[in-house]
């Protein structure tokens, strides 16, 4: 019997210590283990983002399983009868996206909880305008103030990389423009796409 396991390959531990948002980038990862573990219903409704992600996982991924679920989920979808776009509200996919990235700011939250881990977040942590305040829902009061000095050193460093890359772009160089991904997923969040 094939056993659903639903883990994301990321956990919150390996996600800290790429320098980006873990949220983000735990979500990033999560988003193609969800075309290996959606069931192929005629009922199900997924967002426009959704399809588009399953739709692209196919080339994205090698292993053959993947690709074979979102054919079986296409063929259900094409045989259903018109039900009209979801929303993210009602897409069956959003909302295991939601319920993982809850999971994950609690499980963040719960290492605030020691005095070193907060210092080195304030000094060495990153994290994301959207997942700060989601994370700060999750943390003691008076823990709030070392997320905002967290995303405040972000900005602060962003803004000083973003000023030497533009200066570098002035003068005809245009290697190291990861940072405007690293800018987008500062200002936005991720996706996963
Ligand atoms: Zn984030
Ligand atoms: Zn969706």
């Amino acid at each position: 019997m094939k056993t659903v396991a639903f883990v994301a390959a990321t956990t919150v531990g390996q996600a800290l210590t790429k320098g980006v948002c873990p949220i983000c980038e735990i979500l990033k990862d999560f988003q193609w283990t969800l075309s290996e573990s959606t069931q192929p219903k005629a009922d199900l409704r997924v967002c426009n983002f959704h399809v588009w992600a399953l739709a692209r996982s196919r080339g994205k991924i090698s292993r053959s399983t993947p690709g074979e679920t979102v054919t079986e989920v296409f063929l259900e979808l094409l045989e259903s009868p018109l039900i009209g776009k979801a929303n993210s509200a009602e897409c069956a996919l959003c909302h295991k996206v939601l319920a993982e990235e809850v999971a994950r700011l609690r499980e963040l939250a719960e290492r605030f909880q020691s005095a070193m881990f907060v210092q080195w977040m304030t000094t060495q942590g990153t994290l994301c305008l959207d997942h700060a305040p989601k994370l700060k829902e999750f943390v003691p009061l008076r823990l709030r103030p070392s997320i905002d000095k967290i995303v405040e050193r972000n900005r602060t460093e962003l803004k000083a990389e973003l000023q030497v890359f533009r200066e570098q772009l002035r003068h005809g160089a245009h290697e190291g423009g990861g940072i405007l991904g690293r800018v987008a997923e500062f200002l936005v969040g991720q996706r996963g796409l």
